[in-house]
């Protein structure tokens, strides 16, 4: 691997004023910034916070006074020597830090930096390097725990796991091409080319997951569905209002339609609401349908949501929509009660009503349980991107070429391209190609 030997800085905490603001170096020159910018200049005992006045490289000016770790190679996130002060979090103080330490010649780090030389350096492989992008952009409860677990090697692990079964196959199968006239044990290419076959069924087992990881990470999309005036922008705001909001935007969605990302029992949920379901002659209302339409094909979940007061009559395009994907709900409960009474209170999932509040609770146990039935975890760690995805289907592909081959050499030769297939996902096999795409999505400072 290529040892870069600039040293970098970044802010390491959020953009904007805070209490404390972290600046981090790293490089064979990260201790230089401290004999240069503190007094006193003494380098601190490793991992040890101290306090020190920071002044500034060319005019000496007091910057602040700062907390100053020092983390020595390779004992460090990057595996480099790696320095930061915990400063004042105003941006005058952030500046004239800045300013010295590019005056002492240190790079900005480009997003991403610290963790690629934290993997360039051998501290992780390339799906905790992932972890550590998704684990800093986790937004909800369940998508943290499923960062964490990848961050702690589970996700890898699997893959490395995988990866050694194709290494003894490829040892034993090359043996039996080399040595054939020697004594090997009988049946050795039978039983590696059946353990082989067992790997094949295994990582398509592990494929067919409904996406679920990846789906995490994304978000959920629930999409409420149903004609016009039966309560569905009146529901999105009930929920809306209930829920904690979700302030990022979450990758992937559009804005044709009303929707809403929002904390659902520790999921992260895209909340879309749609326009009502109606035959129509105006164009732009047409387009509201198709639109609306499209979602429900899209939907991870539907609420479909009829009129309590016109209950147990329904709408037939939404009555079409209904499939395990999707909820029945009767709104305008309190309208039932009044005009029909209790007797149609039969035949949907749920009865509510937003104007009163009434089965809004129920509603939200069920949607977790849903989602929680959805996501139920299978033991083995998610598949969480498309990239170990194409990975894994690449490397089936190679193991059912190999199941067929006609010859043992072109056998052992995909069998070889399989294992590779899986090295570029922990990224033990060259990927220098792919580095620039997987960290460009980190942010600054990690
Ligand atoms: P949408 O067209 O399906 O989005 O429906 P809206 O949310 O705009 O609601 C249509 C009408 O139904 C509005 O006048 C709401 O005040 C009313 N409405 C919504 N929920 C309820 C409810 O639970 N009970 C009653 N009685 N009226 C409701």
């Amino acid at each position: 691997m290529n040892m870069p030997q600039s040293t970098i800085f970044a802010l390491a905490s959020a953009p904007g004023r805070s209490g404390i603001a972290v600046l981090r170096l790293s490089g064979p020159a990260a201790t230089q910034a401290i004999g240069k910018l503190c007094r006193p200049k003494i380098l601190p005992k490793p991992r040890e916070a101290v306090l020190r006045k920071i002044h500034h490289v060319q005019t000496s000016v007091l910057i602040d006074c700062a907390l100053v770790i020092f983390f020595p190679a390779p004992q460090s996130y990057t595996g480099e020597d790696v320095v930061e002060f915990h400063v004042h979090g105003g941006r005058a103080v952030i500046n004239a830090l800045t300013e010295s330490l590019y005056q002492l010649n240190f790079q900005l780090a480009e997003p991403g930096a610290f963790t690629r030389r934290a993997f360039e350096n051998g501290k992780m492989d390339l799906t905790e390097a992932e972890a550590v992008a998704d684990l800093v952009n986790a937004e909800c409860e369940a998508q943290r725990r499923q960062a964490m677990r990848q961050l702690e090697g589970d996700l890898g692990k699997l893959y490395e796991t995988w990866r050694a079964h194709l290494t003894k196959a490829l040892a034993h199968l090359e043996a039996e091409i080399d040595f054939s006239d020697e004594e090997l044990p009988k049946d050795i290419a039978r039983d590696r080319l059946a353990d082989v076959r067992g790997l094949s069924l295994e990582i398509k087992h592990y494929l067919d997951d409904r996406h679920r990881g990846e789906r995490l990470r994304e978000g959920f999309t629930i999409t409420i569905l149903g004609p016009p005036n039966v309560g569905k922008s009146s529901l999105l705001n009930t929920l809306a209002k209930r829920e904690a909001a979700i302030v990022s935007e979450v990758a992937g969605t559009t804005r044709d339609v009303i929707e809403v990302h929002l904390d659902l029992g520790g999921y992260p949920i895209t909340l879309v609401d749609t326009a009502g379901l109606r035959e129509s002659v105006d164009k732009i209302e047409s387009e509201g349908v198709r639109r609306a339409l499209a979602r429900a094909g899209h939907a991870d979940f539907k609420l479909l949501v009829f009129d309590g007061e016109h209950w147990p009559k329904l709408d037939e395009a939404t009555r079409k929509l209904m499939d395990d994907n999707a909820l029945v709900i009767v709104n305008k409960a309190d309208l039932i009660s009044e005009s029909n009474g209790n007797s149609v209170r039969l035949g949907a999932d749920l009865f509510i009503a937003t104007k009163t509040g009434e089965g809004i609770e129920a509603l939200l146990d069920r949607l977790v349980q849903e989602i929680d039935l959805r996501f139920a975890n299978t033991g083995q760690p998610p598949l969480t991107r498309l990239r170990h995805r194409a990975a894994l289907e690449e490397c089936v592909g190679h193991l059912n070429r190999a199941l067929v081959a006609a010859a043992p050499e072109l056998c052992v030769e995909d069998i070889r391209l399989a294992s590779r297939a899986l090295g570029h996902i922990t990224g033990h096999i060259d990927v220098e190609d792919l580095l620039d795409i997987i960290f460009r999505d980190f942010c600054i400072g990690k």
